[in-house]
């Protein structure tokens, strides 16, 4: 019998990207075996295996076709494709995750006197983002020292190693506590969905199952169901209130000649603003719940 062909997906295997990336796959209905701690972890129910790695690695094993696809931030691959000789050229960012946001930034210590970017002109500055670095000092035409460290960049200015740092922040917290104060973003990034060229048709098919999958699930997690009754002569200005609804399904209720009923898929954010709006237009009972999946 021909052995079944399994597509190969890479994902962090811990650190901030990792638990996200695992529930997400499982929102897809594909279920993991339980032991995280090999390399190889095989899928029950779909024809998948998933590779436990760290997130650097994910483009080499893109790149040399071992994964077809792979699961990492932004800033990742972006700096993997500044530095990599064209290596990792042929990689796609299939979609955005909407998890691991973060940005990657220059800070400064308090006292340096920050006026605009050519402050850093003759400087030195520490990062782990080389590749990303050197390409926005370029495009600004800034001519600076830059200092590469794998971790703990926030340090560097304390210990006289650099003046400024370029490093991923999301709260900010680490900077604060460092005395450092965020300047200028160079990249704003999320975890994304990267394939390469896939030449295989039966993998590339699962691909684009998973790929599809991965869409619906954000679909549905940003999209809300909305029932509401309304008075017949506000159906439209209510209508228009709903965010991001196409066609609103509308009922008759029983005994009432002046109200119907309305559902709607919402695929923007329902907020309690949108929920006062709908009341000030005359809708009553109005229920907003969430959506388990979501397929068209
Ligand atoms: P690995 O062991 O896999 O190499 P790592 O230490 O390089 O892990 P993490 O700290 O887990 O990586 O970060 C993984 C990704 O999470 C980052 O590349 C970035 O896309 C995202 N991220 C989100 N918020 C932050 C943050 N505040 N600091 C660093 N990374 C962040
Ligand atoms: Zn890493």
């Amino acid at each position: 019998m021909r052995e079944e062909k399994r597509l190969k997906i890479a994902i962090q295997k811990s650190g901030r990207l990792a638990d996200m990336s695992i529930q997400l796959l499982e929102k897809c209905g594909i279920s993991l075996a339980k032991s995280r701690d090999q390399l190889l972890c095989r899928a029950q129910n779909f024809p998948l295996d998933i590779f436990l790695v760290r997130d650097d690695d994910i483009p080499a094993f893109l790149a040399t076709d071992v994964c077809q696809l792979g699961i990492l931030g932004e800033n990742g691959l972006l700096e993997k494709q500044a530095l990599g000789n064209g290596k990792f050229a042929g990689l796609r960012q299939l979609l955005p995750l909407g998890y691991g946001r973060c940005r990657l930034s220059i800070a400064v210590p308090h006292d340096f006197d920050y006026q605009s970017i050519d402050s850093l002109n003759g400087k030195v500055i520490a990062t782990s983002y080389k590749g990303l670095l050197a390409q926005y000092l370029a495009d600004h035409k800034i001519d600076a020292d830059i200092v590469t460290m794998e971790g703990a960049v926030e340090v560097a200015p304390r210990t006289h190693l650099a003046d400024v740092i370029c490093d991923l922040v999301s709260t900010g917290s680490t900077l604060v506590s460092n005395g450092l104060v965020e300047k200028d973003i160079i990249l704003q990034s999320q975890a994304v969905l990267v394939t390469n060229q896939i030449d295989d048709p039966e993998i590339a098919a699962l691909a684009e199952k998973v790929t599809s999958r991965i869409k619906a699930v954000l679909r549905a997690e940003n999209s809300r169901y909305i029932m509401l009754n309304s008075p017949i002569d506000s159906l439209e200005a209510i209508k228009a209130v709903l965010p991001g609804s196409q066609s609103p399904t509308v009922m008759p209720l029983q005994g009432r000649d002046d109200m119907v009923a309305v559902h709607a898929v919402c695929e923007e954010g329902v907020f309690w603003d949108t929920m006062e709006d709908l009341k000030a237009n005359g809708a009553n009972s109005i229920l907003v719940v969430p959506i388990e999946k979501m397929l068209d």
